[in-house]
């Protein structure tokens, strides 16, 4: 693992004393690039386990801090699994559908180790949780889709009552071994069994629950605490039930509300005031998160004014402080004009004068 890199910084392209978002960054966009399923270079597929490796040690505070201090020995004894198991996988989202699959066949080999790596990969999950939650904080229920061995078949990937067979094509062995004759040397040419694809088995009668995969997905519910005010897109880290030492990375989302918009701490809300009101200036009872509170409009406020509420915002975690509360003020007209209300329109217009009016009144052109 590892071994002949000189400087896991340069494999990533960035400088030493880059932050973890620059790291992502960086290892989103190469991964990317050399994804051996888009890119069809010989070299890719290396390319793209080294720029992954060296990911997986920067990405991870601790072995990052033990390769600064003592280089490639700082992380010689980590197994591949531990090297994997604490990097920062959380957003890598650009990633798209690239994840699991890829990860299982670049580093998996064959049954065994694609099952090992598959296990110690972090299920992700996203959870929409509604500003309400985030507001006072709590418990959210999570689903959590996790990978595996089919129960149906006890992962054989045989349908129950048979059982995968021995590969004629191999013997079992997995791989094919060709002789050939080239001028008077003897060439011995050794390929992986097309049959059985190296697994040595072939299963007749495939398991219908997996069909054949010999692993199932199942839903874990899983709960989650919430820390009022907790930032959108916080990955909190949790270990799923059932002795797999498997983690499950929780993507915090703040859900849409049909009043209030996340803006960090802040939260912004429109009004609409009447036009007299506008004018004349008024007091507003607004509707808050986890309340009411008394608004002041001065008079003389133009529409889309924004008006701001302090500390009626969200908590900021780890404070007693909270955001505050934007509210963007909108004008809206009469529905209708009374004769009697244009009577007074017409005397308020009748009274002003031209020197009255407020020079960034747009003028008639
Ligand atoms: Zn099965
Ligand atoms: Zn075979």
């Amino acid at each position: 693992m590892l071994a002949g890199h000189t400087d896991l910084y340069e494999v990533l392209g960035v400088s030493r004393d880059a932050d973890s978002g620059a790291i992502k960054k960086a290892y989103r966009k190469l991964a990317v690039e050399f994804h051996p399923d888009r890119n069809r270079s010989p070299c890719a597929e290396e390319k793209f386990k080294q720029v992954t490796e060296a990911f997986a040690v920067l990405s991870d505070p601790e072995k990052r801090r033990a390769y600064d201090s003592s280089g490639m020995a700082g992380i010689g004894g980590f197994s591949a699994e531990d090297l994997y198991a604490g990097a920062d996988w959380g957003d890598i989202d650009g990633l798209g559908g690239l994840g699991g699959s890829l990860f299982g066949s670049l580093f998996g080999g064959r049954q065994s180790r694609g099952a090992e790596f598959e296990q110690m990969q972090p299920v992700m999950v996203e959870l929409q949780v509604p500003l309400d939650r985030i507001m006072h904080g709590g418990i959210e229920q999570v689903r959590v889709p996790v990978r595996g061995t089919c129960s149906a078949c006890h992962g054989t990937g045989a349908k129950a009552g048979s059982q995968p067979k021995k590969c004629p094509a191999c013997d079992g062995q997995g791989r094919q071994v060709t002789a050939q004759t080239r001028g008077n040397a003897a060439v011995q040419q050794i390929s992986i069994c097309s049959q059985c694809r190296g697994n040595g088995q072939v299963i007749e009668d495939p398991c219908p629950t997996c069909q054949g995969a010999g692993q199932s997905t199942e839903t874990q519910k899983v709960t989650v605490a919430i820390v009022p005010g907790i930032a959108d897109g916080t990955v909190i880290r949790l270990e799923l039930p059932g002795g797999l030492k498997r983690e499950a990375r929780v993507i915090i989302r703040s859900q849409r509300h049909p009043q209030f918009e996340r803006r960090g701490h802040d939260l912004w809300a429109e009004h609409s005031i009447d036009v007299t009101d506008a004018v004349l200036g008024t007091k507003l009872n607004v509707r808050t998160l986890d309340g009411e509170c008394t608004l002041s409009v001065p008079e003389r406020t133009k529409p889309g004014t924004v008006l701001r509420l302090r500390g009626q915002g969200l908590p900021i975690p780890g404070t007693t402080d909270r955001g505050h509360l934007y509210v963007a003020v909108q004008v809206r007209m009469p529905r209708e004009l009374s004769p009697a209300a244009r009577e007074l329109y017409e005397q308020i217009r009748s009274q002003q004068t031209t020197a009255q009016q407020t020079p960034d009144q747009p003028q008639p052109v």
